[in-house]
């Protein structure tokens, strides 16, 4: 060691500045790398898709297995970002895996330093803001590359720069960034821009920006948000930058993920109990059973279900609360969900005049497909008649992004139904057909 130090001195007087840049930056890697091996997840799945982009609608570039271990880079719409051992880098659902390392590990807390330092999705400074902090705040920081810091915020992942930050000597003790507490920012990533002509890939939302890259005409990018009258983009080979919205058409929902095999543990899907709180829905002959209740019970059952079966399950409401049509639709495109299943039940104009269940599509292009595989599961497990499958312009179907449904499963004013409506066993079978009907869908 002393050899060591007496031949730095020497270095140190001959090139002072060569050997500070080189201790600044094997400091800095090795920083990087304690970091880094805190930040890992452990794949739960007998075997996981690990996919080019975020999100379902990206192909699958690599399969892992169960108990491997990879580090996190990024973390986008309850996605994981990771480094695969052949260096390359792709996409893992968060929930079907554990990240029990993170959660146990004693992250460093970085303290901010300037005045609401922007909290970042990417570590890019042209990344959409999803928060600040102030200055004095404690953020626990989960990984650190090329400048930049992943912090965790209120249980929210984001990025800073590490000029907003200074490292203190304090660890966090406890860490959560599993499934819930992750981002976010709703981006459905599935959504694409093409252009209708020769355009520029510019750094900002403005004729005046900089040109990135020229794009041809008939070029498909993946859209992020609009900004203004501009569409933030993405090129197939990671280039990011905004395009004019006049000089290309934005797809009203990709249906990519429908080309490509997917599996139903990958999926996220929203179940929406119809009526809720004031709204008690269709009313039973008996005057006192309601609608909201059985398509409550209903749904929590079908959630049971398809969790049991690897996806994961948002629900619009849980108790039986008031929700309106516009924000069970918006919950549903601001989370990008996979599928999204209305569950209603009917009432015919007299007592025991109809009986049967229905399933309703809006969109044939964006919801047929996946109606038909629904009502083919129902029409084969139900003991009520399958009335098929009917085109219904219902607000949460119409104001929709994402593949949607709505089931009437049954009449409520008819005894017969009704019978089975309350039945444990009857809701049971309705979501054992949902998740056999969305399993096929998903194939
Ligand atoms: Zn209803």
């Amino acid at each position: 060691m002393a050899a060591f130090w007496a031949q730095l001195k020497k270095y140190m007087r001959r090139y002072p500045l060569l050997v500070l840049v080189t201790l600044v930056a094997a400091l800095a890697v090795g920083f990087t790398t304690a970091l880094a091996n805190y930040n890992m997840i452990t794949v739960r799945a007998s075997v996981l898709n690990v996919r080019q982009g975020p999100g379902l609608s990206y192909n699958v570039m690599a399969q892992v297995s169960a108990g491997q271990h990879y580090t996190i880079l990024d973390q986008r719409n309850d996605w994981y970002q990771i480094r695969l051992d052949n260096n390359r880098i792709g996409w893992v659902a968060s929930w079907l895996v554990d990240n029990t390392e993170v959660s146990q590990a004693t992250n460093r807390v970085g303290l901010v330093t300037v005045n609401e330092a922007n909290i970042r999705q990417s570590a890019d400074t042209s990344a959409p803001v999803v928060g600040t902090a102030k200055s004095g705040q404690k953020v626990t920081i989960l990984y650190q590359a090329n400048g930049w810091s992943q912090v965790l915020v209120n249980n929210s992942a984001g990025w800073m720069r590490n000029d907003t930050l200074k490292m203190t000597d304090e660890v966090a003790s406890t860490v959560q960034t599993n499934g819930g507490g992750a981002t976010q920012v709703s981006q459905t990533a599935i959504k694409t821009v093409t252009t209708q002509q020769t355009a520029y890939l510019r750094s900002g939302p403005s004729d005046s920006s900089s040109v990135v890259t020229s794009l041809a005409a008939n070029t498909t990018l993946t859209y992020r948000e609009t900004t203004g009258q501009w569409y933030q983009v993405e090129t197939k080979n990671g280039q990011k930058g905004y395009v004019a919205s006049w000089l290309v058409s934005l797809s009203a929902n990709d249906t990519a993920a429908k080309t490509v095999p997917t599996k139903l543990s990958e999926a996220t899907i929203m179940l929406d109990p119809g009526h809720g709180g004031s709204d008690s829905g269709a009313i039973a002959n008996d005057g006192t059973g309601f609608e909201k209740k059985y398509t409550l019970e209903t749904a929590k059952i079908v959630a049971n279900s398809l969790r049991a079966a690897g996806a994961k399950v948002i629900l619009t409401r849980t108790t039986d609360t008031f929700v309106d049509l516009a924000p069970r639709a918006a919950m549903s495109n601001k989370d990008g969900v996979d599928a999204y299943i209305s569950i209603h039940f009917d009432s015919a104009p007299t007592a025991n005049q109809a009986s049967g269940f229905t399933t309703y599509y809006y969109n044939s292009g964006k919801d047929l497909r996946l109606a038909k595989s629904l009502s083919s599961a129902l029409g084969s497990t139900l003991p009520l008649t399958n009335k098929g499958v009917a085109y219904g312009n219902f607000e949460v179907l119409r104001d929709n992004a994402e593949p949607s449904v709505l089931l009437e499963l049954g009449y409520i004013n008819n005894d017969t139904d009704y019978k089975e409506i309350r039945s444990t066993d009857y809701q049971q079978q309705a979501a054992n057909a949902i998740t056999q009907g969305l399993l096929k869908y998903f194939q």
